[in-house]
């Protein structure tokens, strides 16, 4: 079978966040998505299919990534049309990015209404963490998946794409049949195993606080 075959199962997923985020770095690391991707230069996006093999077979994410407009502000409504699933970035090292995720998150539903959507903290490799698991709680106001993770590292890479499959197979004890393709780690950047153990203890510790109340969204 082959990646693109009509019978596999497609979502288009949209990825959303300030510019910097690692939107491109993230969607770069599947290897199948460098060869099946195209450019839709109206809007200024590039779509890659990447391709999961999980326990109800074959799905395919349709990942569209923008040529950098969302560095100007919103995105256009074409953009998020027809969107299956999301993924909204923010930076662990830059505060400003994680205040903009309710902005990204009201455009988002503007036009998508109710499609499961993860919220991700890339960047933990960074040893100068600005915003601490205690104080990202937007996630837990609206009952969104968070996970943190480490694009150029590859930490936590399948997670966000396993959490939406399951979601959007209505299976939620779907797992993967093959470990997604990615590249190998980007060489410059190393993770601490043991930074990385801490930071998950820390998230594990702000799951433990109470939920803060909805009428804060403005910070
Ligand atoms: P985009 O504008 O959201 O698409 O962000 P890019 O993918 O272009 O990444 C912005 C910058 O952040 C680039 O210099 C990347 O190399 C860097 N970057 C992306 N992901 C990571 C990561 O996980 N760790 C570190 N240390 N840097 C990253
Ligand atoms: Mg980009």
């Amino acid at each position: 079978m082959t990646t693109m075959s009509a019978e596999v199962p497609t979502f288009k997923l949209v990825l959303v966040g300030d510019g910097c985020t690692g939107k491109t770095t993230f969607v770069k690391r599947h290897r199948t998505g460098e060869f099946e991707r195209r450019y839709h230069a109206t809007l200024g996006v590039e779509v890659r299919t990447l391709p999961f093999y999980t326990t109800r077979g074959q799905v395919n994410f349709n990942v569209w990534d923008t040529a950098g407009q969302e560095k100007f502000g919103g995105l256009r409504d074409g953009y998020y049309i027809g969107a299956n699933a999301a993924i909204i970035f923010f930076d662990v090292t830059s505060r400003i990015t994680y205040k903009n995720v309710p902005n990204w998150h009201r455009d988002l539903v503007r036009v998508c209404e109710n499609i499961p959507m993860v919220l991700v903290g890339n960047k933990v490799d960074c040893k100068d963490r600005q915003v601490k698991a205690k104080s990202i709680t937007f996630h837990r106001r609206k009952n969104i998946q968070y996970y943190e993770i480490s694009a150029k590292t590859n930490y936590n890479f399948e997670k966000p794409f396993k959490y939406l499959a399951r979601r959007l197979s209505n299976d939620p004890n779907l797992e993967f049949t093959e470990e997604p393709a990615v590249k190998p780690p980007d060489a410059d950047v190393t993770l601490d195993r043991e930074y990385i153990a801490e930071q998950e203890r820390q998230l594990e510790q702000a799951v433990a606080l109470p939920v803060p109340a909805d009428d804060d969204d403005d910070f």
